[in-house]
């Protein structure tokens, strides 16, 4: 949906949008099988292998905050998660949507490559990804790390993991403090629909007493594994 001259004079500020906002059910993470209302924010600063959302690289449609607003209120769904691309790279218009989300639980998607104190006051979720060698993305910490000590009550992070990244999964993970859960997801392209299994049996093996970890399949991956949009 295009914006109209209305909406944007209202407005003022717009931002870019992938796809329309849509309600699906969360597939990752700690929050995994919630109702959830996603909008996904355009363009992106990292360019993952196994990007599942490469149509969200794109400059998007742009929306006013009246628009996605109308749509969000729409659906009707108390959880509403930001995701992208990378929405820190939308930040100032972002900080506005969220002003007017208030009555709503939000939840950030983010690389961790991009630092926005600002928005990341106004979430109340932060759903950190970190890197491994097979997205062939380099990785960085320095973001990660100062969320965990800034923001540990609201924070969680999700690490996408192919078979060749293990040694640098365990390394990883022994840098983040114990109190964060962290999802550890296998990439679905190497590992397969059963992935999780074999992850499992290398979690068991590594990080056994490790009090905050988990291994989930991205369950969207399985429930429409043929679709990229609209999941
Ligand atoms: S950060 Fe996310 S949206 Fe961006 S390239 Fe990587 S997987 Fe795709």
């Amino acid at each position: 949906m295009q914006v109209s001259n209305t909406d944007t004079a209202s407005q003022g500020r717009l931002l870019r949008l992938a796809e329309e906002p849509y309600l699906s059910i969360e597939g990752e993470g700690i929050h995994i099988g919630k109702p959830m209302t996603f909008i996904r924010l355009a363009e992106c600063n990292l360019r993952c292998k196994w990007c599942d959302t490469k149509f969200s690289w794109s400059k998007g449609v742009e929306w006013s905050h009246k628009a996605i607003l109308d749509r969000v209120k729409k659906l009707s769904c108390v959880n509403v998660s930001i995701t992208g691309g990378e929405p820190l790279l939308q930040a100032a218009e972002l900080q506005i949507l969220l002003d007017q989300l208030v009555s709503r639980i939000t939840y950030l998607n983010t690389s961790g490559t991009v630092w926005s104190a600002p928005v990341f006051d106004k979430v109340d979720w932060i759903n950190c990804d970190l890197k491994m060698p097979s997205s062939q993305m380099k990785s960085d910490l320095t973001v990660a790390h100062r969320l965990a000590e800034t923001y540990p009550e609201k924070l969680q992070f999700k690490i996408v993991v192919s078979p060749e990244d293990l040694p640098h999964l365990l390394k990883t993970v022994k840098e983040i403090p114990l109190s964060i859960p962290i999802t550890i997801q296998p990439e679905y392209n190497s590992y397969g629909a059963e992935g999780a299994v074999d992850l499992s049996e290398w979690v068991k093996t590594h990080l056994q007493n490790h009090i905050n970890i988990r291994v989930l399949p991205q369950l969207h991956r399985l429930i429409w594994p043929s679709r990229d949009r609209g999941v």
